[in-house]
């Protein structure tokens, strides 16, 4: 049976660049992310380990967003990961053989198996509860190699939904390869 490890308070490298503190609110609807009730989801994007972006998204904010994708692009994102990770696999192991060292659990890329410190651009994810970090398919890393491979299987209806949401968060500079996956 799985036994899922215990969350953590929220590690630094899931910190906000900007404050150097957790991030607190909702990048979309400001609402308070600290709120125990409230699970949200954290995406930060390295280069040369230097922060390129980052955000957090409540869950119904999170929710809606993806929701902007096309069925297709949801569809080529679905198989492009059941056709290379075994999820349920690396939860297990994961919990197995990580518990709960996030380190761990972002060491490699998800998808390539690449180590995090040959990737020189790379995107990290975090399911998150009243600020700490919970573990089950998540914590994870994707190098920018996957990140492309995914970019490159968008409609154009879904890039432009995808930039329109990064727009909202960022403003100017609004990063292109934002992946609310
Ligand atoms: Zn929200």
């Amino acid at each position: 049976m799985l036994t899922q490890p215990e969350p953590i308070p929220l590690p630094k490298t899931f910190w906000s660049f900007e404050t150097g503190q957790p991030i607190e609110k909702c990048g979309l609807c400001g609402c308070n992310l600290l709120n125990p009730d409230l699970h949200y989801v954290i995406e930060k994007a390295f280069k040369e380990r230097e922060t390129i972006f980052e955000h957090a998204l409540c869950i119904d904010c999170h929710a809606v967003s993806i929701s902007q994708m096309s069925i297709e692009s949801m569809e080529h994102i679905r198989s492009y990961f059941s056709e290379r990770v075994d999820t349920e696999k690396r939860q297990f192991e994961g919990a197995e053989q990580f518990s709960n060292d996030h380190e761990q659990w972002m060491a490699h890329c998800m998808v390539k198996g690449y180590p995090a410190s040959e990737c020189g651009e790379y995107q990290i994810y975090g399911f998150c509860n009243g600020g700490n970090l919970i573990f089950d398919v998540a914590p994870y890393l994707l190098s920018g190699e996957v990140i492309e491979e995914i970019m490159d299987q968008l409609s154009s209806e879904t890039i432009d939904a995808l930039s329109e949401i990064s727009d909202r968060l960022f403003g100017l500079d609004a990063p292109k390869d934002l992946l609310l996956i």
